[in-house]
């Protein structure tokens, strides 16, 4: 197995991040989350190193994390998304008093809807899937064992946790997401946000301060 490659882009308005992945020599690409405006960016990275955009993983349904995804997605792209967030996909604009005045969104297609435990390959490594609500309805963390990577959107930051004031979050439900979803994981695992740098499960059972194990 070739190793994989991660490229953290912090991209649009609010400086979402979003990550590129890649096998070294190989010639395809999974984005995981799409902020407003990412074509510009993606785009020439893909040129770069060959690479066909295969697919598009979001976590949430969020403007910031999903905006540009229609920018990308087209003939041979598949968009995934949980379908507790289909509103937020197909219908945006319910999400723009929260978003920067005067931004307009493109609805988003979701080409497959993801849930709880279901498992995706990634150039032969196992993606686990995991539902964890209390952010937004429908956030999907996507756990990578043999990289020892899990990519967690808005649920769980370094030392901070994802909003739950927002419509459709829930406090105690995100932090039974945290404790049950991400704090189960091995230590060491490294997450991957939505914003800000990175941490690790360790880390963060051990010190943040929002949500104790
Ligand atoms: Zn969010």
């Amino acid at each position: 197995m070739s190793k994989l490659v991660v490229r953290k882009m912090e991209l649009g308005p609010i400086g979402t991040n979003a990550y590129l992945l890649w096998e070294d020599g190989g010639n395809q690409a999974v984005l995981i989350d799409a902020p407003p405006d990412c074509a510009a960016e993606i785009e020439p990275v893909l040129a770069e190193n060959g690479l066909t955009l295969r697919a598009i993983w979001l976590t949430h349904g969020h403007w910031d994390h999903m905006a540009g995804a229609s920018e990308l997605a087209g003939e041979g792209v598949d968009v995934l998304g949980h379908s507790d967030d289909k509103m937020l996909f197909e219908q945006p604009a319910v999400m723009s008093a929260f978003a920067m005045p005067g931004m307009e969104f493109s609805p988003v297609g979701i080409t497959r809807w993801i849930e709880e435990g279901e498992s995706l390959d990634l150039w032969g490594r196992k993606v686990s899937i995991f539902h964890c609500p209390g952010h937004c309805p429908g956030n999907v963390v996507f756990w990578i064992p043999d990289e020892g990577i899990c990519f967690v959107g808005d649920v769980i930051f370094s030392g901070s946790i994802g909003r739950a004031d927002l419509p459709g979050g829930d406090f105690a439900l995100l932090e039974r997401s945290i404790r049950e979803k991400v704090y189960v994981l091995p230590g060491a695992t490294k997450l991957l946000p939505g914003h800000g740098p990175d941490t690790s499960v360790e880390i963060e059972r051990g010190s943040n301060p929002f949500v104790r194990p």
